[in-house]
């Protein structure tokens, strides 16, 4: 090396000593900084809570406790995916709800029926077991979106009948016969006797409506009658099922009991067996015109309530663009295969049988709804009476010279076409009495039901044959028929 050489490497060298001395000193510069928090980690959904025990028709209630650290964030929507079975599926809700750093308890209501995208299985949660696998949340922070998912893993049973008490709101009236009564209260009535004492009697009123589960539990071992209505039951096992042909609109419970014991107590408990029909909405621009089907179906279900003690409940709503003819029962064809197909049902077809079919993958009815006019304002397809599970309902009628549903009218009209599902017939002006079944065919009867305030679509009375038919046609959706 000569001293050129050695000149040049130690000027290299003290370029570079220098550099990593500048470099070193400009790092000493920057100010400490906290090491940032992770954006991905601000929002953590901590736990949920949940029932593993529904009834048919309710809604899937979560309670779900929010953490949300450091920055603001944005809740876009949670997704719960669940299974039948092998069939897997989707609810999505969508929130896009801001928060700010804290602790948040959120409830999220999902539908019974489950469907989210194409490549899902439809189901609705009917009777039975269902896992639910995950609740996938997605949220954003400063523009930045996150995707999560909290491992749920639990089975949820879903159980036919509603238990709710009749008795609780209701006060026992107390006839004493030889013994004292010492204390009476909703549903729970205890009887001192003393040694003489073989005779007692006691009455209530309960507001019924329909089908009830009638359950007595005495505290010591009895025997006894129980008197509803004129109907007589021995009290050997502790429950009596109540249908329809014992209710009127209140009931008399009347108990007639013996017994050595000096102290008896009664437990009485009326399960409300409401029944819930699940309902697949198929909307052909119904929304663009007329009220939503869930409100609708609010009004039917006051009727059908009072009566029947059945509900009709909105699980899944399609909605879809049919272009074909005018005829009412093109378009039934039309929505048979598309629902059927859209929802992965066997043969891609609504079953359409009588009744509650295990193939409709636990929806119970499907309602289809065009804001056009058609042939006929609704329609019910079917060669015997009673037990159809899919009506057509549309915004006006040709038959009717055209004239268009009112927002008013479509109460009656729903009314009507699910009434023909349960084997309700059509009646006719000037030949039955005014009712929700009672048509106007001509446009001359129309105006005059209108004038005389008896025309069928502003009218929500059945006649007694009819209420009689559709209570009875009511056992198609008690069980699967196939
Ligand atoms: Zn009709």
């Amino acid at each position: 090396m000569n001293s050129k050489q050695l000149m040049s490497v130690v000027s290299i060298s003290l370029i570079i000593l220098v550099s990593i001395l500048g470099v070193a000193l400009y790092l000493y510069r920057i100010p400490k900084q906290a090491p940032q928090f992770p954006k991905e980690k601000t929002l953590e959904i901590e736990n949920v809570n949940f029932n593993d025990t529904l009834f048919r028709g309710e809604n899937l209630t979560m309670i779900v406790t929010l953490n949300v650290s450091v920055y603001n964030a944005t809740l876009v929507g949670v997704k719960l995916e669940a299974s039948k079975n092998e069939r897997i599926s989707h609810q999505y809700i969508f929130l896009n709800q801001s928060y700010s750093p804290g602790y948040y308890k959120l409830q999220f209501d999902f539908l019974p029926g489950f469907w989210q995208t194409t490549s899902d299985m439809f189901f609705a949660l009917s009777d039975g077991a269902y896992k639910l696998h995950n609740l996938n949340y997605t949220f954003s922070v400063d523009n930045q979106t996150f995707e999560k998912t909290m491992i749920l893993d639990q089975i949820i049973h879903v159980e036919k009948y509603s238990a709710v008490n009749m008795f609780s709101s209701s006060t026992w009236i107390l006839h004493n016969a030889s013994g004292s009564i010492s204390s009476a209260m909703h549903g729970k009535v205890t009887v001192v006797t003393n040694n003489s004492f073989n005779y007692g009697l006691l009455e209530t009123q309960v507001n019924a409506a329909s089908s009830y589960l009638f359950n007595i539990n005495a505290s010591s071992g009895f025997n006894g009658t129980l008197f509803i209505n004129k109907r007589t039951y021995k009290i050997n096992n502790s429950e009596i099922s109540l249908n329809l042909a014992d209710l009127s609109s209140m009931i008399n419970v009347t108990l007639v009991f013996n017994s050595s014991q000096s102290e008896l107590t009664f437990y009485f408990m009326l399960l409300n067996r409401k029944k819930v029909i699940l309902v697949t909405v198929m909307n052909d621009h119904w929304e663009d015109t007329f009220p939503p089907v869930s409100e609708i179906l609010k009004i039917v279900n006051i009727y059908f309530e009072k009566w029947f003690n059945m509900t009709f409940k909105v699980a899944l709503t399609i909605e879809t663009d049919y272009s074909g003819s005018t005829s009412l029962p093109d378009f039934f064809d039309f929505a048979k295969s598309k629902v059927g197909s859209m929802l992965n049902l066997p043969q891609n077809t609504w079953w359409h049988i009588q009744g509650r079919s295990r193939n409709n993958m636990g929806a119970d009815i499907l309602l289809i709804n065009t804001n056009k006019t058609m042939s006929n304002y609704g329609m019910v397809i079917g060669t015997v009476n009673g037990g159809f599970n899919i009506a057509a309902n549309a915004g006006g009628s040709l038959k009717a010279s055209g004239v268009r549903l009112t927002n008013a009218w479509t109460d009656n009209l729903f009314q009507h076409e699910i009434s023909h599902i349960f084997g309700a017939p059509d009646r006719r002006t000037g030949v039955d009495p005014p009712s929700v079944m009672t048509k106007s065919e001509t446009i001359e009867e129309l105006l005059s039901d209108l004038a005389n305030g008896t025309l069928w679509l502003e009218l929500n009375n059945w006649i007694p044959e009819d209420l009689l038919t559709i209570a009875s046609n009511i056992i198609f959706y008690e069980q699967y028929v196939d």
